[in-house]
């Protein structure tokens, strides 16, 4: 059973603490939310889970079924199911798609285990048809040249081709039209699972009405400072984030 919990986590960045100390336990079959203003670390929190080298860690912990995530490389992390779907995802010319998401899944498989050849591509046909994508995307570089919303789509195929245990994603909502927004919807929800947690960053409640938290976080200035179901993303779309500054006596 996935049980992904963080403790106390503080990060900087280029010496300026953004993360203040975060706490979050994510089980499997759970989706969680985080929402906040811009700038309140929320990309941070992401980059730091997944170890991206920019981000330094300098207290807290953060475990996955008891292990150390800290401790782990990046790779490491992925292999222990760890995945993040990016608000910029990168573009990396001479790589296709097809061949970027085939070592994925075989990053994370044991040697002389590898997905053949004809299931893989049976898989991600079968996946690209659901998310709507045109075949021809298998083939392209990854991310050269995708619209902002092509780029979102792509993002959730590798989730699903990929199956990680704990999925995050960062405002995979923008940029989306109302069409696309229901297609990833669908794709996520086609994921939830008993032993698959879920982190949803977004700016938006938007998304909330399609992918149904179990939990809604309010991060502010580095901190989870509210925490409830979601109702509490339905209040924050119709009255922003000033009523929960006034409550928590934040100035800014
Ligand atoms: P959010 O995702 O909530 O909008 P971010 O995590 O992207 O917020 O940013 C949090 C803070 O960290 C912001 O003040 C931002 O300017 C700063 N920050 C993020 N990335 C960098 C970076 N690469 N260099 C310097 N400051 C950064
Ligand atoms: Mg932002
Ligand atoms: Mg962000």
């Amino acid at each position: 059973m996935t049980k992904f919990v963080v403790e106390g986590l503080k990060a900087t960045i280029e010496g300026k603490e953004i993360l203040k100390g975060i706490d979050l336990e994510i089980k499997g079959g759970e989706i969680h939310a985080i929402m906040g203003p811009n700038g309140t670390g929320k990309s941070t929190l992401a980059s730091a889970l997944m170890g991206h080298p920019k981000y330094e860690v300098t207290d807290g912990s953060v475990s996955m079924n008891g292990e150390d995530v800290l401790e782990m490389s990046v790779d490491e992390r992925a292999r222990a199911g760890l995945f993040l779907a990016m608000q910029y995802p990168s573009e990396i010319a001479g790589v296709t798609n097809s061949d970027f998401l085939r070592s994925a899944i075989n990053a994370r498989r044991e040697e002389g285990n590898e997905i053949s050849l004809i299931k893989f591509i049976r898989q991600m046909e079968g996946k690209m048809k659901e998310l709507e994508m045109n075949p021809e995307f298998a083939h392209r570089y990854l991310n050269e040249g995708f619209s902002g919303g092509e780029k979102k789509r792509n993002e959730i195929l590798q989730m699903m081709m990929i199956e990680p245990k704990l999925v995050i994603l960062d405002e995979v909502d923008s940029g989306l039209d109302i069409d696309a927004l229901r297609i990833v919807a669908n794709g996520v929800n086609s994921m939830r699972d008993e032993d698959r947690g879920f982190l949803i960053i977004t700016h938006y409640q938007r998304l909330l009405n399609y992918i149904k938290p179990d939990v809604v976080h309010v991060m502010m200035q580095g901190r989870i400072v509210k925490s409830g179901g979601p109702e509490l993303a339905e209040r924050l779309e119709r009255d922003g984030y000033d009523w929960v500054k006034e409550e928590l006596g934040i100035t800014d």
